[in-house]
């Protein structure tokens, strides 16, 4: 490897945007670059602007990740590009495949943090759930990320890497996503905590020259940090909206979500009513039915209650236990009788079928262990 020359140095005042963490590495990152911060890059380099359509198309809609396979690239380029640049540094460390085809993907970051990344397979639709930040500092109390708190923002790039890491594993570099992909920021971390990164990998992953996922399959959960809520309301190009509810009232919701001390039920219902949704979309929102926590009768009817004038449809989330945490999940007979109470109320609700349970890749249990243990 070469070491890094001072005028990789230099490109982080060229291309201010970029931030200092995607050049640590000394050699930026381009999975994280527009197609015009990358004609920046180039022209830095004293290369042909139209060059940073072709890098494009190979790094977001061909997704190569090795500058020798961007065949098209005249070779000298190519061979800047490696002394400057990497498209992405994440690798890799381990890939565990469940009994009922979910893959979790233990990944490895520049500086040797772990994130993990789950490929869900589904009748009619796949989805790839994907981390916003190493660890998460919101300290949920029945959420295995929460117990290891935050180590670390991602980056935009390392937040889009791991799209096209886990698709190239499962679909093979560069051949064509299956119509039905959704993409889902459930992973590790609190997505609004990282909103400008996060905004940003939301675009990089919709542009139509690259791997132009629709926003309508791009959904981003949040435990409810409500200006941001009003911020991403602003977006042009926003992903769908879910919240983690689990909580009927602030009672509850204060002992599970510490968050909820500083926006209370009320701050967050009401950011909820003002969200614009588009003709067809709704708000779904997320409750983990925690054995005789949040699952009975009566709060099946406060919660119908709470949702009243929001297009909304809830998930019923059976929880996935862990010996660190508190909590069991509701039988399934409770969970069928709650949800029978949405219904006669017109409330409409899925119960979640757990996958990938056997490799712990299931909601709320990827904690990338062996940093827990760090
Ligand atoms: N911080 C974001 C995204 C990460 S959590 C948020 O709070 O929404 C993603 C989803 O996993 C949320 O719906 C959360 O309620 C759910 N979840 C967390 N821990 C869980 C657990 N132990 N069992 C089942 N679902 C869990």
């Amino acid at each position: 490897m070469r070491p890094p020359s001072c005028s990789s140095h230099a490109l982080v005042h060229i291309i201010p945007s970029v931030s200092v963490l995607e050049t640590t590495a000394k050699r930026i990152e381009l999975l994280g670059l527009t197609q015009d911060e990358l004609r920046e890059f180039l022209v830095a380099l004293d290369e042909k602007a139209f060059r940073a359509r072709q890098l494009h198309d190979a790094i977001h809609r061909r997704r190569i990740t090795s500058f020798d396979e961007m065949t098209d690239l005249p070779k000298t380029l190519r061979r800047i590009l490696s002394d400057r640049a990497v498209v992405t540094n994440t690798r890799i460390e381990s890939m565990f495949l469940s009994t009922d085809g979910t893959r979790r993907f233990l990944l490895q970051l520049v500086d040797g943090s772990e994130v993990e990344s789950v490929f869900m397979p589904q009748e009619h639709r796949h989805t790839i759930c994907i981390s916003s930040q190493v660890g998460c500092p919101l300290a949920c109390g029945f959420c295995m990320t929460g117990v290891i708190g935050l180590k670390r923002n991602m980056t935009a790039s390392e937040i889009v890497s791991q799209v096209v890491i886990v698709l190239n594993a499962v679909y093979g570099q560069g051949v064509e996503i299956p119509h039905r992909t959704n993409i889902v920021m459930m992973g590790m971390g609190e997505p609004l905590l990282n909103y400008d990164q996060v905004i940003k990998s939301v675009r990089l992953l919709a542009d139509d020259g690259g791997l132009a996922i629709p926003r309508r399959r791009m959904t981003l959960s949040t435990a409810g940090i409500v200006p941001r809520i009003y911020d991403l309301a602003n977006e042009k190009v926003r992903p769908r909206l879910a919240i983690s509810l689990t909580a009927p009232n602030d009672e509850i919701r204060d002992r599970l979500f510490p968050i909820n001390r500083k926006y209370p039920l009320s701050e967050l219902m009401e950011a909820c009513r003002r969200y614009p949704l588009g003709e067809r979309e709704q708000l779904t929102f997320e409750y983990v039915m925690l054995d005789g926590v949040n699952d009975q009768d009566g709060h099946a009817r406060e919660l119908i209650r709470l949702l009243s004038g929001i297009r909304a449809k809830v998930n019923l989330i059976p929880h996935n236990p862990a010996p660190e945490l508190p909590f069991l999940s509701s039988p399934m007979k409770r969970i069928l009788a709650f949800q029978q109470i949405l219904k006669e109320a017109g409330v409409h609700s899925f119960i979640r079928r757990p996958q990938g349970q056997d490799i712990s890749a299931a909601c709320g249990q990827l904690a990338a262990r062996h940093q827990a243990t760090a």
